[in-house]
């Protein structure tokens, strides 16, 4: 978990190929979804260009449907899921189904300040359609409101461990390894 443009892409990557796990990013099936026009691409556009949550229901769904592939038996990295506590208890129920429990809930921390910074760097190396000025306002505030709740949620759980996220990709990598071991 964190805040758009704290890092939960590269860092998720690097977990999944430090652990050999697969990264789940609810945001990426999205943005395929959209690239391929398909009914779910059409139906999450205008939340995402618009910076708020797509609805629970569909991300939900997603990862329910993700979570039945025969890669994540020895295990995986949700990168941006949950991130509300409706999505939350969803994974909760899912998983217990299952038979599993999470082991972390990372959380990176990063100032705002610095987040708008390299946000718009991105937005100039990548061409999100997300990451334009008012849009990462917008995914802030989102973020703000809906998902720094789980926060609380996951430390009531006794597994929420927060990162500092400001510093190089490998001091923050660092950071991680020493969490999981
Ligand atoms: P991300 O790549 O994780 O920053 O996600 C990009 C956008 O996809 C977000 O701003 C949301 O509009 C949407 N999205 C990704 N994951 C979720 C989620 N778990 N719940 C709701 N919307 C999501």
């Amino acid at each position: 978990m964190g805040p758009p443009g704290a890092g939960k892409g590269t860092q998720a990557s690097f977990i999944g190929e430090t652990y050999s796990i697969p990264q789940i990013s609810t945001g990426d099936i999205l943005r395929d979804a959209m690239k391929r026009e398909t009914d779910m691409g059409k139906k999450a556009r205008d939340f995402i260009n618009e910076g708020k949550l797509v609805p629970d229901e569909v991300v939900i769904g997603i990862v329910r449907d993700r979570l039945q592939e025969a890669d994540v038996k020895n295990g995986y990295i949700l990168d941006g899921f949950p991130r509300t506590t409706a999505q939350a208890d969803a994974l909760k129920t899912m998983l217990a189904t299952m038979g599993q429990k999470l082991d972390f809930a990372l959380s990176l921390d990063v100032p705002e300040e610095l987040l708008v910074e390299r946000l718009l760097d991105r937005a100039r190396k990548e061409g999100r359609s997300d990451d334009t000025e008012p849009v990462i306002r917008s995914r802030l505030e989102t973020y703000r409101s809906q998902t720094l709740p789980l926060m609380e949620y996951y430390q009531n759980e006794g597994i929420l461990h927060t990162v500092n996220g400001v510093g190089s990709l490998e001091e923050v990598t660092g950071r991680i390894k020493g969490i999981l071991g």
